[in-house]
């Protein structure tokens, strides 16, 4: 595999990681798989060539995402103002170097964004999504990228550490990659994509078992939810190209949903015939939470940014609301006539 980096920049992280004794990788809000299986394949990574490093996330991540930790390293620091602060916020104070994994914006770290920022380490951005807006002393940034997974992959091969690209590491970037490309569907999906999973297998990665891991762990409360939002929460605008789901608080502790549940059901909305873009509005406890999907041109990057203070990437982004759950979607609702004409092009060049 070719490396996309800059040889410069490949010797300059390698320096840093020699140059540093506290090293933390870090990750955003609520991790997906490719938040923690890119943070987890890279700690592996580095433990192998003898750089010790811990992971620190600002929220705890999906119980299907258990498997990813494994015995011999250090348990993964999830920062919780009541249960698990002060460990998680000296490990950022005393770091010397943080690797920045699966977001560009310092405020997708939400509880600890301050405490990075106020840090004096060094900072490493390795991510692939739109319009960065962090500073680093060094970035591997490629919005072409389908996965931060996929990065972390490459850039093993730059720095010449081919021989750790087994086992679990294999496991826990494949999952990354999967999951971000909707396993292997999205336009993101280039031959780049299926020739690192190919080389995967090649090195003795079970696909098959990382499939069934992330998909074949349903709760029974998860999938009753899904099936409650597809029968009685599902709101169709045919005029508009769009569908949407929304969740109250009390419809998520009816069904007992943890972090990760609602994870997907936007796809449900999505995937509905002349559909092009797709929302899910959770009322969370800290705000009201956006999810959005969409095909072909229509960017709900964009969309989220105007008018949800988010961001992401052109087919999946998210975004956040202060505002309450009624009032949320009242401005969803409001806000999307002004896309009128950008959805109906959309439809019509996806039909
Ligand atoms: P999801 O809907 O799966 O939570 O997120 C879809 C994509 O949008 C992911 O790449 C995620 O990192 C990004 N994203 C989700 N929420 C936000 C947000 O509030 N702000 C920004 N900038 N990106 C977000
Ligand atoms: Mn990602």
């Amino acid at each position: 595999m070719e490396s996309i980096f800059e040889n410069n920049k490949v010797e300059e992280f390698k320096a840093l990681l020699l140059a540093s004794k506290h090293v933390v990788i870090t990750t955003h809000h609520k991790p997906d798989a490719d938040a923690l299986g890119s943070s987890v394949g890279l700690h592996l990574l580095l433990m192998a060539n003898g750089i010790a490093s811990t992971i620190v996330t600002p929220s705890d991540f999906p119980d299907f995402l258990d498997w990813m930790e494994t015995d011999d390293m250090p348990k993964v620091e999830q920062y919780d103002e009541k249960k698990n602060a002060q460990y998680p916020k000296q490990l950022i104070e005393d770091a010397d170097l943080i690797l920045c994994l699966d977001f560009s914006n310092l405020g997708r770290l939400t509880k600890i964004e301050k405490i990075v920022e106020a840090s004096k380490a060094k900072r490493v951005v390795i991510d692939h999504h739109l319009e960065p807006n962090m500073v680093s002393d060094l970035s591997f940034w490629d919005t072409k990228a389908a996965a931060t997974a996929e990065l972390i992959y490459l850039l093993a091969v730059a720095c010449g550490w081919q021989k750790d690209l087994k086992g679990k590491v294999l496991e826990v970037l494949y999952a990354g990659i999967m999951t971000d490309t909707g396993s292997f569907r999205h336009p993101s999906t280039s031959a780049r994509v299926h020739q690192i999973a190919a080389d995967m297998i090649g090195l003795g990665l079970d696909n098959s078992k990382v499939h069934r891991l992330i998909y074949d762990n349903n709760s029974i409360s998860r999938l009753k939810f899904l099936g409650f939002c597809l029968s009685e929460k599902l709101i169709i605008l045919p005029d508009l190209h769009t569908a949407y789901i929304s969740i109250s608080k009390e419809e998520l502790e009816r069904y007992q949903i943890e972090t990760g549940d609602t994870e997907g059901v936007v796809n449900y909305a999505l995937s509905l015939k002349g559909i092009v873009m797709a929302a899910i509005i959770i009322d969370r406890t800290e705000a009201v939470k956006l999810s959005f999907r969409s095909l072909g041109n229509f960017s709900v990057n964009d969309f989220s940014k105007r008018h949800f203070s988010g961001g992401g990437h052109k087919n999946a982004s998210g975004g956040i609301s202060n505002k309450t759950l009624h009032q949320t979607v009242s401005h969803f609702l409001e806000m999307l006539p002004q896309h009128k004409l950008q959805l109906e092009q959309t439809f019509q060049d996806t039909v």
